[in-house]
């Protein structure tokens, strides 16, 4: 697994990451609104038995028709693991109203301008359905070519067909240009919740994952473990007597020995390991796939690596000690993951009794303490 999603990815992950987010929203927003159309395509047929009473009811017939698939569409959405359909299902019903308002309009006597207003006002609702404007661009192609065909097949006047094209384009560029100023308001929100996100979740002095995203990375390692029946290891590490380090060198040089022990702790794991910072001086690690005897290698790695290391800031050297557990056999991820933290905690607190600057990753009575 990889680490917790970086905020920053190249421009075609961040691009996919928002159409992703887009399309959720989409979802939750439009997933009922089907029944909306269904009532309007249905509503029509009231009007056209007022301005045409002889004609109404063929008219009525399409727009039936019309209501049928989109209702057909809606409830297919609606099946269970579905959801995603809404997307392209939404593009569907814009075209199927789009066709149903000139079919019933060249039915009726005057037909046509009421066909061309409703045309209009179903291409501005363009940007209610689509992820982004090049999403948007394509459902206006597609429909635009649905009524095309559709105004052939009708072999409608010629100045009718002049009058319904203008008017059409015309509302697909003012549609286009709405989706465009919608898209840069998202994406704008996009960013900044992934930035607050971000935020939420780093360490500001070490740049580190901070005590929530170790929790909800200990959380999906474990329950991706659960699955795949592989061991996950936690570590914790606590400086050795770093009060005196601040009392000795000021606060400001225990800051950047904060910092100093960050980066060569991050250099001891894995790429696949996650590190962060649990506390004031205390630092976690979570490495899936890895078993007990893996851990305590990786902690006296992390050990010896902040042992031999030099801080530029004071004399002297900066001892760790570490709690190590590992849980091989996952049935609760949420209240495994309380349970590891507690007993590493535990072994933590025997690495110090037992005299510091030492791994415990046995029962405590082993320990030494
Ligand atoms: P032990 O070996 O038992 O862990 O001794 P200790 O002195 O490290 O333990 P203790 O918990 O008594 O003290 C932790 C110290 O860490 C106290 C606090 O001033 C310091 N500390 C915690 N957070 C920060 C921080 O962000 N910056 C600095 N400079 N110091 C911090
Ligand atoms: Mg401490
Ligand atoms: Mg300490």
């Amino acid at each position: 697994m990889s680490e917790p999603r970086p905020v920053y990815r190249s421009p075609a992950e961040l691009d996919a990451q928002f159409r992703e987010s887009r399309i959720q929203t989409l979802i939750t927003v439009n997933l009922h609104t089907y029944w909306s159309i269904v009532i309007i395509l249905l509503a029509f047929g009231l009007w056209d038995a007022y301005v045409d009473p002889v004609n109404w009811p063929n008219a009525f017939a399409v727009r039936f028709a019309g209501a049928v698939i989109v209702a057909a569409t809606g409830l297919f959405q609606n099946l269970p693991g579905r959801a995603r359909w809404m997307v392209p299902l939404a593009k569907v019903r814009l075209l199927v109203a789009a066709v149903v308002s000139i079919v019933a309009a060249s039915m009726l006597d005057r037909g046509y301008g009421f066909g061309v207003a409703g045309l209009i006002v179903i291409f501005l609702t363009g940007p209610y359905v689509a992820i982004d404007s090049r999403d948007l661009v394509m459902t206006h192609a597609l429909t635009l070519i649905a009524v095309a065909v559709t105004i052939v097949a009708l072999s409608m006047d010629p100045f009718d067909i002049a009058g319904t094209v203008v008017f059409v384009v015309l509302a697909s560029v003012v549609s286009t240009l709405l989706g465009r100023v919608l898209e840069s308001s998202y994406r704008r929100n996009f960013l900044l919740e992934l930035e607050e996100h971000r935020d939420a979740r780093t360490d500001t002095l070490t740049g580190l994952a901070n005590r929530r995203a170790m929790q909800e990375r200990g959380h999906v390692e474990l329950k991706f473990a659960k699955r795949s029946s592989a061991p996950v290891s936690v570590i914790l590490c606590d400086l050795d007597h770093f009060k005196n380090i601040n009392d000795r060198h000021g606060h400001e040089a225990g800051d950047a020995a904060l910092v100093r022990v960050a980066q060569v702790l991050r250099g001891a794991l894995r790429e696949s390991d996650a590190l962060g910072r649990w506390g004031g001086e205390e630092f976690i690690a979570v490495l899936p796939a890895t078993d007990a005897a893996g851990a305590r290698e990786v902690a006296e790695r992390m050990r010896a690596a902040i042992a031999s290391t030099v801080f530029p800031d004071h004399s002297g050297h900066i001892t760790i000690s570490l709690g190590v557990t590992t849980s091989e056999d996952v049935e609760d991820a949420l209240l495994e993951w309380d349970l590891m933290i507690k007993e590493a905690d535990q072994r933590l607190y025997h690495a110090k009794h037992a005299g510091r600057n030492r791994v415990v990753a046995d029962v405590p009575a082993s320990a030494g303490a």
